[in-house]
Order: structure tokens, then sequence, then C-alpha cells
């Protein structure tokens, strides 16, 4: 009998999706990637399933279904197409944990179809908690799903958290690099382009949570995320700036001790740790040395240069719809970054616009957090067209 962890991929084509299936491949004894999926880079979708052999390959563009299935076929590989194909893929009987991925809002519903069948879900998509923690935390009481977090500060809270009582905690401390633009003046930051903000010091990653890591947007959301992952209230969370990004996040506990995990810049152990349901591998990542522990530094953030960081106790405060609302727009702006359509600030002004524009909801449903993000896109659309 085959008792292999059986793995569906999420956003294989990614950063994260790469190193998951690298890690799978380095364990066939353990591990099997039986779904992988990907969002339009179809050729690589094709190269990822000869290469890995799941069971299932979806694309999310429907318009590429045909040459996905002309190539797979022949190798007896099941293809499908579309974000309906998406979420019914991660309920199979042949995925035991999801790896949600994918970026930005595009992982909400594969992994509240997830949930609701009942499989554990080694989670890197943070913007599925930005956009509707709440609501995931209800889904998750109610199901058997255990979520593993692959964020490397949310993985190293967790790791601090093992064998400690939940109540004895009182603060998270979450490391930020600065990202390229931390010793930059305000007038400099203001007129970097795309390419500038794709220059992260420490760590390689998809173009959108490196603009993200540029702005501090990505801290902004961590916080968010840690909130409802780990239950803690957002006046106990704190972001702090590490440029050596060696102490992955920290937690204080009543008594006064604090906890860290340290280790080089490198996913591989947070995503090993998520898939082995917080269980170790051998030799994931090289040996932090010693000396690289000489030189540990720490600054408060700078939140007049980096205003979104701002934004994350705004979207706890106020709650409901607000932090929706927020990824929806920022999603919208880092685009338009990408393209070098609009400058690094006016992420912010887009947000704050689509925060005064768009009608706050108190409790949303389903419904409406679907129908927020589609509005606030349509509006933060608008505001770039103008220009
Ligand atoms: P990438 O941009 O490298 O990869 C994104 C993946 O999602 C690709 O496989 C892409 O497919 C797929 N995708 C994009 N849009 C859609 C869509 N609409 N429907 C379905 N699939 C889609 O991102 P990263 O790997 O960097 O990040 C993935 C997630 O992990 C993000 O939420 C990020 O915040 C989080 N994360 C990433 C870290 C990192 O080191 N990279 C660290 C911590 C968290 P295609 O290739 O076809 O476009
Ligand atoms: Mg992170």
């Amino acid at each position: 009998m085959d008792n292999r962890k059986k793995i569906a991929v999420i956003g294989a084509t990614g950063s994260i999706g790469t190193q998951t299936l690298d890690i799978i491949a380095g364990h066939p004894d353990i591990y099997r990637a039986t779904v992988i999926s990907a969002g339009s880079k179809v050729d690589r979708l094709i190269e990822l399933a000869r290469r890995h052999r799941p069971q299932l390959a979806v694309i999310a563009d429907t318009a590429l279904y045909a040459r996905l299935r002309e190539a797979l076929a022949p190798l007896g590989i099941e293809t499908a197409a579309g974000p309906e194909a998406l979420a019914a893929a991660v309920t199979r009987d042949d995925v035991d944990t999801v790896v949600t991925a994918t970026v930005g809002y595009s992982g909400l519903v594969p992994t509240v179809s997830a949930i609701r069948a009942g499989k554990d879900i080694a989670l890197a998509n943070k913007e599925t908690l930005v956009v509707a923690g709440e609501y995931i935390n209800r889904l998750l009481e109610d199901s058997a799903s255990k979520v593993y977090p692959v964020d490397s500060e949310h993985s190293a809270i967790y790791q601090c958290l093992v064998g400690e009582d939940p109540a004895s905690v009182r603060r998270l401390i979450i490391t930020a690099s600065g990202g390229p633009f931390r010793q930059w003046a305000r007038g400099r930051i203001a007129t970097a382009k795309a390419c500038d903000a794709l220059k992260h010091p420490n760590w390689s990653m998809g173009a959108k949570i490196t603009v993200d890591s540029a702005t501090m947007m990505n801290k902004a959301f961590e916080i968010i995320e840690a909130r409802w992952l780990f239950g803690v209230d957002a006046s106990a969370i704190e972001a702090v700036v590490h440029p050596q990004s060696i102490i992955h996040s920290m937690v204080e506990f009543r008594d006064g001790a604090i906890k860290a995990q340290l280790g080089c810049p490198d996913m591989k152990l947070p995503i090993a740790y998520a898939l082995g349901e917080a269980g170790r591998l051998d030799g994931v990542e090289a040996p932090l040395t010693l000396d690289r522990l000489a030189t540990l530094t720490f600054e408060k953030p700078d939140y007049e240069r980096f205003p979104c960081l701002t934004l994350a106790r705004h979207a706890l405060d106020r709650g409901g719809n607000t932090a929706c609302i927020i990824n929806a727009a920022n999603e919208i702006a880092v685009a338009a970054f990408l393209r070098d359509r609009i400058g690094f600030y006016d992420i912010y002004d887009l947000i704050e616009k689509s925060l005064g524009h768009i009608p706050f909801i108190a409790e949303p449903s389903f419904d409406d957090y679907v129908t927020t993000n589609s509005e606030t896109r349509a509006y933060a659309e608008s505001l770039i067209n103008v220009n």
C-alpha cells in the first residue's frame, strides 16, 4: 500500500510552488505530488507535469486548456482548466495536503474548498487570511483540516509555540528585512521604479510579494495573517526591522522569556516543516554558521517612508471587509507599478482612495468578500486609467 502523503501544489510554477516540488522530489518515499496547477504559464506547467508525473494538472486560464491536454494526455495525466476545476481539484481523494502557493486573491476559493473537504493546508497564500481571516477561522472550527503556515515568520512563531500554553503568550515579534529601500530617503523612494523594487536584498520571491516587501505592505499583511493564525490580539503583534533576515520571528511570553527561530533566509525550511505537519526532515537548509550571528541588528519600522505598514492596524481595528479592500486595491496598484504605470507612493494612495470609496461591511458573508474584491479592483483600475 502507498502510504506516501499526497500533495496538491496550487501555484506549482511559482517561487514557492517550484521549491515545494523540489522538496517532494527529494523525498519520494514520503511525498507524492498528485495535483499541480498554474495560472497561465502552460509550458512551464507541462514541463513540471512531465517531471513530477501528477495525476492531474490544472491551468486557471481556460484558453490554454487544449495545449495542456494535448501535451499530457499521451502520458496518462488528467487535465482540467478554470477556477472551478481548481476548486474541485483540491477536494479529490488523492489529495491529503494542499499547498496554497498561488498569489493574491486567487488563493481564497481553492483554500475554502480544501477546508470544506477536510484537507490539511500548507498555507503560503497569506492573502487568503488577509482577505477573509475571520471567515476562514469559522470554517476551520467545523472542519478536520489543519493549517500549517509556510510564511517564514509564521513558521518561526509556530515553531516557538510548540509545547507552550497559548495563554502564556504576551507578544509576537515579526521580523522584517526592511526591503530594498530601507536606507533610501523618502524623496528617492518616490522616484523608485519596478526594477528597483524587484532587487530584494535577502529573498528571491515572486514579483508581487517582492514589491509588497518594498512597500512593507507584506509586513502589514503578515501582522493580519498572524492575528488570524495565532488568535493573538493586534495590539500584541509588533513588527521590527532586522536587515540580516536570520531571526525569522520571535514570541515573548508572560514571564519575560523570548523564543526565536533562526536560520538562513531559505523558504525550503518552512515549506518542509509545513508539509511534515510540524515535523523535521534531515538537512533541509544549509547550517547557520555562528559567525553570521555576530551582527544581528534591529530597527523600528519607519511609518512615514512606508505608510502601507499603518494599514495593518487600521484593517484589524475596523475589521469587516476593510482588509479585503486593502488587498484588492494593493493587487491592482502593484500590477500597475510593475508595468511602470504608477509611482511607488501611488500604491498607498490608491489603497487610501479605495478605502474611502468602497462601502464598509461590518460582518461580511462569503459573497460580500467576492463583491468587495471585484468592486475594489474595478474602482482602483478606473483610478489608474484616469491618470
Ligand atoms: P509567484 O508569482 O512566484 O507564483 C505564483 C503562482 O500562482 C504561479 O504558479 C502562478 O501561475 C499562479 N497563479 C497566478 N495567478 C493565478 C490565478 N489567477 N489562478 C491560479 N493560479 C495563479 O508567487 P510566490 O511563489 O512568490 O508567492 C506565492 C504565495 O506565497 C503568495 O501569496 C506570497 O505572498 C506567498 N509567499 C511567498 C514567499 C516567497 O518566498 N516567494 C514567502 C512567503 C510567502 P503562473 O506561473 O502560470 O503565472
Ligand atoms: Mg514572510
